[in-house]
């Protein structure tokens, strides 16, 4: 079976013509991977159909809410999916398990499809707390809900950093988090996932995707590990 292909855009570009040159060179695999683009270039990605999903969401329904865009206004545009609990978002926005737990609630309710993002700092990392963590996350932004979600473990400390964790911690990790679940997750990898190192982490059995951030803005190294995820 073929891995999952999430690129996170992230706010890295910003012309239309940056955009519409990353289309155009990517058509051909379209149906390949699932795109995350800057909000403001969702429209553009969704005319050329690409399957897309957006980055965040806001937890509310339609109203007073300045600056958020809601889940039901990305439904109507034909957004398929979310990430939810990305380590960046968690950060910058002050965004709680909690308030994470609430958004995938909005997701479901409409028939979004809710990436949701786990992952461990160094320094949890380093004193050995890693699998206490992501089940602490697991458990609080999955409360009272049944429904399937996909998981993307990225450790904070592999974000944008060029390290990742050996093939075997990977692996363990998944074989965890999957553990922790009454059905078939998919767990996903992410954090510097790169065109050299593809190949290494496409050998962990039990990883069901990536989730690539920085390299896939280049669209020879999303190509790149697109070919390879797809072995
Ligand atoms: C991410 O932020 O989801 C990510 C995986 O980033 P990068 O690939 O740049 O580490």
């Amino acid at each position: 079976m073929s891995k999952l292909v999430l690129a996170n855009l992230k706010m890295y570009q910003s012309t239309k013509e940056s955009v519409d040159d990353y289309i155009n060179k990517l058509k051909e695999v379209k149906d390949k991977f699932i795109v995350f683009p800057s909000t403001i270039y969702l429209e553009k990605f969704i005319q050329n159909n690409f399957t897309c999903g957006v980055q965040n969401a806001s937890v509310h329904n339609p109203g007073p809410y300045t600056s958020e865009v809601s889940i039901h206004s990305l439904k109507n545009m034909g957004i398929k999916y979310v990430l939810l609990g990305h380590s960046e978002v968690r950060q910058n926005m002050a965004e709680d398990d909690e308030l994470i737990n609430r958004k995938i609630k909005q997701a479901i309710n409409n028939n979004l499809k809710v990436i949701l993002c786990i992952g461990e700092s160094l320094e949890a990392y380093n004193q050995s707390q890693t699998k206490i963590i992501l089940k602490s996350q697991i458990e609080k932004a999955l409360k009272d809900i049944s429904e399937e979600v996909i998981i993307s473990y990225e450790p904070v400390w592999a974000i944008g950093s060029g390290k990742t964790p050996t093939n075997n911690e990977i692996e363990d990790i998944t074989k965890y988090i999957k553990s922790l679940f009454d059905y078939d997750v998919k767990v996903l990898y992410g954090g510097s996932v790169s065109d050299e190192n593809i190949n290494t982490l496409n050998e962990i059995p039990n990883i069901d995707g990536f989730l690539i951030g920085k390299a896939a803005i280049d669209p020879s190294s999303l190509m790149k590990i697109i070919e390879v995820a797809e072995k």
